[in-house]
């Protein structure tokens, strides 16, 4: 254990209260570390796949969609709130939007960047608890080796 062991700290996030939620503990740890902030939202391209053509499923996998207003807006405000606070604590910010399977995606990110510690909420968007974890972070678990932080919903601030 060192002081620089978290150098890089990757937030995963689908801009719900329970990510936010573990948007501050992430913060709380980076700035202790003075850790580099990664913020990613991934477009699940399976939860999106059936309404769209291949061409736009493609675009969307490369994280290009700009003409996709909805999408674009739920990934600026997901990692803009990151942004925000990692700005606001004079940290570095790196921000990515991508397209795949959210599990895959995170786990290839975390591995590609030199990630030191992923932090991640218990559950997301879906809202439904009654699973102990919500896909998402299941999956992560199952498909890194890099050290995971999840915070539980019930710790939400009020
Ligand atoms: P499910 O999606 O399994 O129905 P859920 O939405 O409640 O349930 P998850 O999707 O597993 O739960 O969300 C848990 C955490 O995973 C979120 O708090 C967030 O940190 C991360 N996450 C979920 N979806 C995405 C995504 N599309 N991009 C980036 N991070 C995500
Ligand atoms: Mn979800």
């Amino acid at each position: 254990m060192s002081e620089t062991m978290y150098k890089r700290i990757l937030i995963p996030t689908d801009g719900s209260d329970v990510a936010e939620n573990a948007v501050d503990h992430a913060m709380v740890l980076a700035k202790q570390f003075d850790a580099e902030v990664h913020a990613l939202f991934v477009a699940d391209t399976d939860a999106v796949h059936y309404a769209l053509g291949t061409e736009q499923v493609d675009r969307i996998r490369q994280g290009r969609f700009p003409e996709m207003t909805e999408l674009r807006e739920d990934a600026e405000a997901a990692t803009g709130y990151v942004r925000e606070r990692a700005e606001a604590a004079g940290l570095e910010f790196v921000e990515r939007h991508a397209g795949g399977q959210p599990h895959n995606v995170i786990a290839d990110y975390a591995r590609e960047n030199d990630i030191d510690l992923v932090v991640m909420g218990s559950h997301g968007r879906a809202g439904v608890r009654r699973a102990l974890l919500g896909s998402v972070t299941e999956r992560t678990l199952r498909s890194t080796h890099v050290p995971v932080l999840v915070v539980d919903y019930r710790a939400e601030k009020e």
